[in-house]
């Protein structure tokens, strides 16, 4: 295990230092995190984001903040700000860095009036039906269109007037030009252009048309110097379709894209469209309930960002698939709040306790440790009176064995005041609910040690009633009962209303 100290090591960051050792790119290593604002963050592009802006930085490098915002119907000005705000509050900055590949459309259309004029791509008139038939299966070959001999002249026509407006959505396409057997459905003449009336959440009704994903992510990387581009695993089939384009055009440069696999976290779901459905649906407050897995509920929920990139650190970056229990995550903020929260004492499910032998009216200050891992943060008086709280659970009239704490005869000691002893229990009359304790305390034993040397199994924590302040405590669980909620094998549809496993 690693923790926030530690140099990290993994497969990735091997090449980057493997091709500094080669002086590839001239020494420099650039990478970006390039986020779709279609939603709100969430732990798993923590993840991404640590391990980009983590490798720049360990590297003496570079990190983009990139938006990928090629899908206008999707995306929203809301999400690009929580994603800044994310980002910074993780503790990292993209300085004057900030790109959106919407600033790269005019670019991207004259690359793809390149790819026509090299006789590499072509207008398609196919319905969108067709183009799926047409596209094959993984076990048959797809078929030529018969639009994929058109002229380039034809195509550069017909590509302009794309643009213009002249055709309805939908109606035509822009296809690559390369092979429609190959065995990576990828490859089989990918859509690069589509025609779409929509309002852009940056460039407003200037485009009908927008590349897709596959198209403006290569060249993007390349026009901003990106050396390693760093994806997850589901990327890998789209690799040659990456390299391809790039390979056509005369760009810049040819980043390296290089795989890792996604962070699953159990008890949750991860992706976005189905964080969506929670929030849209009202299962949850928001995009920051806190018991969402967004990089904001987290936030909300008390999480600090040393906390998760620590957590990233330790899961650390492999090419398999695999699914991280939650009880890590909270591992990992517990070891960092117990190394810098102040403790003090709380009682959620208050139980009366008298301590029958204590001067009414008495207050004594006693002294508690503010982090017993911290001495540096010093002391605090508690008061300590006659009434006080405890916690119900830490209370049992008939207890079972193993159970050390309070019980009718049996001594404990209050943490940082005196040994109790429990004398009497008051019950109400009905419902035979315990409503109160009486206790007597051992004057001798104050600070929690008593002189004769006797031992006390239980340490309980405790607040003086009269001195008490009320407050509203918020207690989460999981966000489902289901270990893999997402999982078909586990009965599928994670939210089937039928099956009560939402909390
Ligand atoms: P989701 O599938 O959860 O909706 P996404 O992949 O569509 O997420 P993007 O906005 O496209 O979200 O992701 C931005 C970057 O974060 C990408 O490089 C993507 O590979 C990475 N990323 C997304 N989800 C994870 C994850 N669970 N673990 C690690 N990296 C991730
Ligand atoms: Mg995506």
């Amino acid at each position: 295990m690693t923790t926030d100290n530690t140099p990290s090591s993994d497969f990735i960051r091997n090449i980057v230092a493997e091709d500094l050792k080669a002086n590839k790119n001239n020494g420099r290593v650039h990478t970006r995190f390039p986020p779709e604002p279609n939603g709100y963050l969430h732990i798993g592009h923590c993840k991404s984001i640590c391990l980009n802006f983590g490798i720049a930085a360990e590297n003496d490098g570079l990190c983009n903040l990139r938006f990928d915002d090629t899908n206008p119907t999707k995306e929203d000005v809301e999400y690009v700000e929580s994603i800044m705000e994310n980002v910074r509050w993780l503790g990292f900055d993209w300085d004057d860095r900030l790109f959106y590949a919407s600033d790269y459309f005019e670019k991207l259309y004259e690359f793809a009036t390149r790819l026509i004029e090299k006789g590499k791509a072509y207008v398609c008139d196919l319905s969108p039906e067709d183009l799926r038939e047409y596209r094959g299966t993984l076990t048959e070959p797809g078929k030529d269109s018969p639009y994929r001999t058109r002229s380039v002249t034809e195509n550069l026509d017909l590509f302009q007037r794309m643009r213009a407006g002249e055709f309805e959505d939908g109606s035509r396409v822009l296809r690559a030009k390369i092979n429609m057997a190959s065995p990576n459905l990828n490859m089989r003449d990918p859509v690069i252009y589509r025609i779409l009336r929509a309002k852009h959440h940056r460039t407003g009704d200037k485009w009908c048309i927008y590349p897709t994903y596959d198209f403006t992510h290569c060249l993007s990387d390349s026009i901003e110097g990106i050396t390693h581009s760093l994806c997850t695993l589901e990327f890998e089939d789209n690799r040659p379709l990456y390299d391809w384009v790039l390979d056509q055009l005369d760009v810049p440069c040819h980043p390296q894209q290089i795989e890792f696999a996604r962070l699953n976290l159990s008890h949750t779901v991860m992706s976005k469209r189905k964080l969506l459905e929670l929030v849209e649906q009202g299962h949850v407050t928001g995009w920051d309930d806190p018991r969402m897995p967004t990089i904001s509920g987290l936030k909300r929920r008390g999480y600090t960002p040393e906390s998760l990139r620590n957590f990233c650190k330790r899961i650390g970056v492999a090419k398999r698939e695999s699914t991280v229990d939650i009880a890590l995550l909270e591992h990992c903020l517990r070891e960092d709040l117990n190394k810098r929260a102040q403790r003090v004492m709380g009682v959620l499910r208050p139980l009366k306790v008298v301590i029958v032998n204590y001067p009414e009216g008495q207050v004594e200050e006693m002294e508690a440790i503010n982090n017993p891992e911290d001495p540096d943060m010093g002391v605090r008086k508690v008061p300590f009176s006659r009434v006080l709280y405890i916690e119900r659970d830490d209370f049992r009239e008939d207890p079972p064995r193993k159970f050390f704490r309070l019980a009718p005869g049996r001594e404990v000691r209050l943490r940082y005041a005196y040994y109790i002893t429990c004398v009497d229990v008051v019950k109400d009359d009905e419902t035979g609910e315990v409503t109160e304790l009486h206790c007597t305390y051992d004057p001798e034993t104050k600070g929690g040690g008593s002189p004769d040397g006797r031992k006390v199994k239980g340490t309980l924590h405790w607040v003086s009633a009269s001195h008490s302040l009320a407050a509203e405590v918020r207690v989460y669980d999981h966000l489902f009962t289901k270990e893999h909620p997402a999982d078909e094998k586990e009965g599928g549809g994670f939210q089937d209303p039928s099956e009560p496993e939402l909390i």
